[in-house]
């Protein structure tokens, strides 16, 4: 009832087009990249601040929850509501409103195309850095919602190093700027707070990014091993040695075989796995920093080691590692890519750990992932038409889990919580902790109307549930 009376006070602020309530339209957004799906109550498209702010003062007058959504190619249901409610849909805002090619800065809408941005900006000798696999899809908003990571944030740093401030839509509609241009704001870092939030603090509805400057000369390698251990050595003994490529990643013989099949790029599938690594800067720098990459592939065991001998060489590789992802559905119709982060130096054996984890389950695997910051992506190929088999994914991802955590590893690297890993994040945190996440929420959102069930699990409250804080919390 209340999403027909918020539909109905909405068709005249945004026009009838960007309001929608068929159950066709609801279910193109009943879903992300992920497994889980439910349909929101209603969608709506805002063009501007002003009526992003429009809409969540009428939630709010009606008590709808609300979940922000950009391109939906999030892997853990962030933006798939958990009740009926009105998922603001900001794709449409995706104007680049300013850009400071002296300062390196530029203020974008939330539904800017993460590639278009670097595309847009590249003849100015500039990009924005964070390089997500699904770049060409997703938006900024949702990088800055979830902090998502990419191939080139080894050196760079994940999306939180490149955001210098955010306009945000709080849930009472009022709106606020936080951070800035000027280094060194003072006072508390709310724009730290935002970036990673998953659309639990309000609606992002500009963002100034720090753009990165194109480096004058890069080298890819792509080096080939017999054995996924030696390649794993490799990305120690590479950083070990003193040197932070600006990429290095890791592919093992399934992933090779699929992409291959997809390409046909002459990848060599006999390998059992290949590290892609790039390194750029000055000539002179980067041609030593690759010879000293090569020597110390060789000596962990690489057999053979290839220089991209030109950009197109160069973007060739790289599609092989970007479209990977996609390329699954040679393998198999359905997907579960998972995102877990170990110590670099214990890559070798969670490795070995997960080939066993996917054949206790029988499914078929593939590893692709940032090897460089020990942030492994196995991805498990099924049919989930197949009996069961739902079943023995989850099991195998909460195995991943385990063993990710008896290492001293983290649940993310880069995919954020949403509600597939929320309920292990007990795992990691203390009462404590939890619950001062949760008080900072509801500062933002003491009605807990934005995406709630989302990241926190329940209970992460004491009070909420009559405990008392626990000895030594702050109050
Ligand atoms: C093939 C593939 C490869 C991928 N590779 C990578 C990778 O290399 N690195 C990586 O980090 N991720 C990767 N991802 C995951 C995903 O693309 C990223 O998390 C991305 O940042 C999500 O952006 P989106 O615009 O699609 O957001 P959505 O999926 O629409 O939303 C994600 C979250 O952000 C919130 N949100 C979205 N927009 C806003 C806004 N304006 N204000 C407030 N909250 C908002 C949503 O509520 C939700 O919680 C990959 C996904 C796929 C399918």
């Amino acid at each position: 009832m209340s999403l027909e009376a918020l539909a109905e006070r909405l068709r005249p602020l945004l026009g009838d087009a960007a309001v929608l309530t068929h159950p066709v339209e609801r279910h193109l957004y009943s879903k992300d990249a992920g497994l889980r799906r439910t349909e929101p109550g209603l969608v709506v498209l805002p063009t501007s601040t002003e009526e992003v702010a429009a809409v969540v003062r009428a939630a709010a007058d009606l008590g709808v929850a609300v979940v922000p959504r950009g391109g939906g190619s999030g892997l853990t249901g962030g933006a798939v509501p958990s009740e009926p409610a009105v998922v603001v849909a900001l794709t449409r805002m995706d104007e680049i409103h300013e850009i400071d090619a002296v300062g390196r800065t530029a203020w974008v809408g939330p539904g800017v195309i993460n590639l278009d941005l670097s595309e847009v900006t590249r003849p100015l000798g500039l990009h924005f850095a964070p390089d997500p696999s699904s770049q060409s899809v997703c938006t900024i908003g949702g990088n800055v919602a979830n902090n998502a990571g990419g191939p080139h944030c080894l050196a760079e740093g994940s999306t939180v190093a490149h955001i210098l401030g955010v306009e945000l839509v709080l849930p009472d509609g009022e709106v606020v700027v936080l951070g800035g241009a000027a280094p060194d704001l003072p006072g508390l870092d709310l724009r730290g707070v935002v970036v990673g939030s998953e659309g639990t603090l309000g609606v992002v509805t500009r963002v100034l990014v720090k753009l990165t400057p194109n480096p004058p000369d890069v080298r890819t390698l792509l080096m080939e091993f017999d054995e996924v251990r030696q390649a794993a050595d490799t990305v120690s003994g590479i950083i070990g040695a003193g040197i932070v490529p600006d990429a290095l990643e890791l592919m093992d013989r399934k992933t090779l075989e699929v992409m291959e099949a997809f390409l046909h790029i002459g990848l060599p599938v006999d390998a059992a796995a290949v590290l892609l690594c790039e390194t750029s800067g000055h000539p002179a720098a980067v041609a030593a920093e690759a010879a000293l990459c090569e020597e110390v592939a060789r000596r962990c065991g690489a057999r053979a080691v290839q220089v991209a001998a030109d950009e197109a060489e160069r973007q060739v590789l790289w599609k092989a590692r970007k479209a990977a992802f996609g390329a699954v559905a040679q393998m198999a119709p359905d997907f579960y890519l998972h995102d877990v982060v170990v110590p670099r130096t214990t890559l070798p054996e969670v490795l070995d750990e997960v080939y066993r984890i996917a054949e206790r389950h029988d499914l078929h695997i593939m590893n692709v992932f940032h090897a460089g910051d020990g942030n492994l992506h196995p991805i498990m190929g099924f049919d989930l038409a197949e009996d069961g088999v739902r079943d023995a994914v989850m099991a195998a991802a909460d195995e991943l889990i385990a063993v990710t955590l008896s290492v001293g590893g983290a649940l993310t690297g880069e995919h954020g919580i949403g509600t597939e890993k929320r309920d292990h994040l007990p795992k990691v945190f203390d009462e404590v902790s939890l619950d001062a996440q949760a008080r900072l929420r509801e500062a933002f959102d003491p009605e807990g109307r934005f995406n709630p069930e989302h990241v926190l699990p329940k209970g992460s409250r004491c009070a909420d549930f009559g405990r008392p804080l626990p000895e030594g919390a702050w109050v």
